[in-house]
C-alpha cells in the first residue's frame, strides 16, 4: 500500500472515531468505496467490487454498515425503486437524474430553491428527495 492511500485510511479512521463509530477494517473500506464511487451503488454492487479484495466481507456486513452510516447521518440513500436501495456519500440535499435506458443515477449540480426551505406551506421538511427521469448524456451519445 502506498503512502497516500494509507493517509486516506487514517483520515477516514479519524472521521469515524469522531462520529463514535468503531473504525473496523470493513467499515473503513465501505466508507472509502462510497467516497470513490459517486454512482449511488447498491449493496450488490459494493459487494461485487469489494469482495474481490476482501474475502471475509459478507453482504450482511455491508448492509449493517450502511444502516449504521445512515443512522449516524454520514451517508444518505435513495429509494426511488423500492426494491433497490442506492447509497450516496453526499448527504447534502441534491437533485438526482435517473436514466430510463441504462439505470445510471447522476447528481444534478443545480441549486434547487426548495432546498433552502425548512417549512413549506406549513409542513416541516426533514428529507429532500427530488429526482428527474430521462435519457442520460451517455445513452444520448450512443443513440
Ligand atoms: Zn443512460
Ligand atoms: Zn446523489
Amino acid at each position: 500500500m502506498n503512502k497516500r492511500k494509507e493517509l486516506t485510511m487514517d483520515k477516514l479512521r479519524e472521521y469515524l472515531d469522531k462520529k463514535n463509530i468503531h473504525p473496523s477494517y470493513h467499515r473503513l473500506k465501505i466508507l472509502k468505496y462510497l467516497m470513490e464511487h459517486k454512482t449511488h451503488p447498491t449493496v450488490d454492487m459494493i459487494y461485487k467490487d469489494l469482495s474481490k479484495e476482501i474475502a471475509t466481507l459478507s453482504k450482511t456486513t455491508i448492509y449493517n454498515t450502511l444502516s449504521l452510516f445512515l443512522k449516524e447521518g454520514i451517508i444518505s440513500c435513495l429509494t426511488i425503486d423500492e426494491n433497490k436501495i442506492m447509497y450516496d456519500y453526499n448527504t447534502k440535499p441534491h437533485v438526482h437524474f435517473i436514466c430510463i435506458k441504462c439505470g445510471c443515477v447522476y447528481d444534478i449540480h443545480l441549486k434547487c430553491p426548495i432546498f433552502d426551505k425548512e417549512i413549506i406551506e406549513g409542513h416541516k421538511i426533514t428529507e429532500y428527495h427530488i429526482y428527474l427521469k430521462g435519457i442520460c448524456k451517455e445513452c444520448l451519445k450512443n443513440a
